[in-house]
Order: C-alpha cells, then sequence, then structure tokens
C-alpha cells in the first residue's frame, strides 16, 4: 500500500514522513538513496538552514554548495570535536612540515610565499567548471588557521569573564551568570555569533558542542571556524579547503622528491 508513493519521495521528505511535493527544494540534492547524508544534515544544520545556505549561492553553484554542506554535516558525526576542521588541521600540520623540510634542503633559493593565499583547484567532478565558480582567490584568515593549527594541543582557554557576551549583544539579551554562550563568544566575538547562528543556528551549537564532552572548547572554535568560512566563501568552504590543502601537499610531495633525488645525483656524480 502506497508503495509507489513512497517510492517516488526524495530521501528527505522520507525522513521527514511527509509528503514530497513537486516543487520539493530538498529533492534535488537528495534522491531517495540519500537517506543518511540527509539525517547528517538534518542533524547538524537542520533542513531550514540548509535551505537558506543554498539559495545564498548562486543558481549554478547551489550543487556543489550542497555537496559541501553534505560533507562537513558527515564529517562532524563522525567527529564532533573537529568535524571536518579536523581534516583541515593535519593537513595543515603535514604542510607545515613539508614546508620546513623543503625550507632546509633550498635554502639557498627563495621560497614562493603561498601561506594562507590558496587557490581553488579542482572541485567536485565536473570536467569543465566555468572559470568564474572556479578561480576563486580565497584567504583563510590566518587567525584562523593558527586556532586550527593549535587544535590539538587540547589548551583549553580559560572562559572569558564579561558583563555581556557576544551572543547576548547579538540577541540583545542580559547575559546572565550561567549564559551557555559566554564561554565561547567573548564580547568582540559577535561576528563568530552571528555566523554560528546562520550556518548551525545557536540551538544546533549548544546541542551539538555537547557532544563533544569535555572538548567542547574545542567542537566550538571548529565549529565558529567552519561557519566564519562559509559565511565568507557560501559555495566550497572547507571541502575547498581540503581539496586545495590536499593539492599543495601533492605539489610539495613532489616537489620534495625531485629534490631529494637530484641531490643524490648531484652526490653520486661529485664523488665519482
Ligand atoms: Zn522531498
Ligand atoms: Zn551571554
Amino acid at each position: 500500500m502506497g508503495k509507489n508513493q513512497i517510492r517516488d519521495r526524495c530521501a528527505a521528505c522520507t525522513f521527514q514522513r511527509r509528503r514530497c511535493w513537486p516543487e520539493c527544494p530538498l529533492a534535488p540534492f537528495f534522491p531517495p538513496d540519500r537517506r543518511e547524508d540527509f539525517e547528517a544534515v538534518s542533524q547538524i544544520f537542520g533542513a531550514s538552514n540548509f535551505i537558506k545556505l543554498i539559495k545564498s549561492a548562486k543558481p549554478h553553484q547551489q550543487v556543489l554548495a550542497a555537496e559541501s554542506l553534505i560533507t562537513e554535516a558527515k564529517a562532524r558525526v563522525a567527529d564532533p570535536i573537529f568535524g571536518l576542521s579536523g581534516t583541515v588541521n593535519n593537513l595543515f600540520c603535514h604542510l607545515k612540515d613539508l614546508r620546513s623540510e623543503l625550507v632546509l634542503i633550498k635554502q639557498q633559493k627563495e621560497m614562493p610565499c603561498r601561506r594562507n593565499t590558496l587557490q581553488y583547484k579542482k572541485v567536485g567532478s565536473s570536467s569543465s567548471p566555468s572559470a568564474d565558480t572556479l578561480s576563486v582567490e580565497v584567504s583563510i584568515p590566518s587567525t584562523s588557521l593558527q586556532q586550527l593549527g593549535e587544535l590539538d594541543d587540547c589548551h583549553l582557554p580559560a572562559p572569558s569573564v564579561n558583563k555581556s557576551c557576544g551572543a547576548c549583544r547579538y540577541k540583545k539579551k542580559k547575559c546572565l551568570l550561567q549564559c551557555p554562550f559566554s564561554p565561547f563568544f567573548p564580547l568582540n566575538k559577535m561576528g563568530d555569533f552571528e555566523n554560528v547562528v546562520k550556518v548551525f543556528s545557536a540551538e544546533k551549537f549548544l546541542k551539538l558542542i555537547k557532544l563533544a564532552g569535555p572538548l567542547q572548547q574545542l567542537a566550538a572554535d571548529s565549529m565558529i571556524f567552519e561557519a566564519n568560512t562559509r559565511i565568507s566563501y557560501p559555495v566550497l568552504v572547507v571541502v575547498g579547503i581540503v581539496e586545495t590543502l590536499s593539492q599543495h601537499l601533492d605539489d610539495l610531495t613532489s616537489e620534495l622528491a625531485s629534490i631529494k633525488q637530484q641531490n643524490r645525483f648531484h652526490l653520486a656524480s661529485g664523488a665519482s
């Protein structure tokens, strides 16, 4: 009974147990076989935020924006503390190591300064992406990357003691003693809170950081980083950073390998 109708519903409407209308805004992104993806998105961003965030991208970029949201949501479900930022952090540390090794090896040569200036190179699976979409120069705020670089130190900053926090200031509310936001949003971080509301919502933020147990501060930092990045670069965001860092890592690894090979060659020919 009703089997055909169920088969026609998108994964989002199936999950939300409702009828999938022809104009369902979620259907293009969640065909029936992507139920798990929708569950993750629903848990992390919520369906209405998802739709709002997709609509903030240009029509031809909406599929990319959706895929990056799905990837980030699944990463946070799998890792409530770092989410996809954890991958960024690992790649970033690896890059730092490789760079120091390269600097040592090429002490006399000038290193091009690529730090914090990343370029989206490869995107999704589309073979001939339009230049307009993809050649976006991205400068990641160095403070965010520094924070990420320090995430693995597990130093929990002392909760800030403010008369009002950035969250309560944004909400134009009195900041009470037990305000759950004040440890994460000091007064000068109102902008961070605004972005977190737009991307995750305040309720989801509190719910999700609780999943990180004693490491709530780290979870909050990585969520703030992801929210700020998504508001600044609504299409590829952290997924784009991961791809860019991976690309740099590949480039550096092969550069290092070829220099080492050359050095070995010079040593060998010098010795003979
Ligand atoms: Zn639907
Ligand atoms: Zn407050």
